[in-house]
């Protein structure tokens, strides 16, 4: 899964493949999968300044830990990817501040190591709205609408400030 950024930029290539997911280190602790691979479409051009430039999409279907309830729902993260790949981090201080940089050392470099944190990045944060009713948001829904609850802080705030 190995490839050269910029021979691919200089070349106006693409590469389209699945990845296993065993190579996602970091993204694998994320998440559960059924799926072995991420499914891949980059495209390698040379910017204006004659840097790489990586565009393209990352695909998995997977079950992504809900950060309010942990309960694991069956989502799909999405990568919408478009970066700059440069060879140092002072290259990557050069480039204008809103672009995506990723520093790349190796060279040829492994597709994985491209597309990571794209995709740890796009993992949905409240899986469950989309999927599910969240079971936490339920409870937050039914808190905020009893009076008796909402009041309850402050009474014992008051109980405080008499002591
Ligand atoms: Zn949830």
């Amino acid at each position: 899964m190995n490839l050269s950024p910029r021979e691919y930029a200089r070349n106006n290539r693409r590469w389209r493949g699945s990845v296993p997911i065993s190579s996602f280190e970091r993204l694998a602790q994320e998440l559960t999968t059924d799926c072995e691979s991420v499914d891949v479409q980059l495209a390698f051009s040379l910017d204006e300044n004659g840097h790489i430039r990586m565009q393209g999409q990352a695909v998995v279907a997977a079950n992504v830990a809900c950060h309010r309830c942990a309960e694991f729902v069956a989502t799909t993260i999405c990568a919408d990817i478009d970066a700059r790949i440069v060879r140092t981090e002072e290259r990557a201080r050069d480039l204008v501040p809103e672009a995506d940089v990723i520093v790349v050392t190796d060279n040829p470099v492994d597709v994985s190591e491209l597309i990571e944190d794209d995709l740890i990045m796009s993992i949905p944060w409240r899986v469950c709205e989309n999927q599910k009713a969240c079971e936490n948001l339920v409870h937050d829904a039914q808190a905020a609408g009893s009076p008796e609850t909402t009041q309850k802080p402050f009474a014992n705030l008051r109980e405080l400030l008499k002591r």
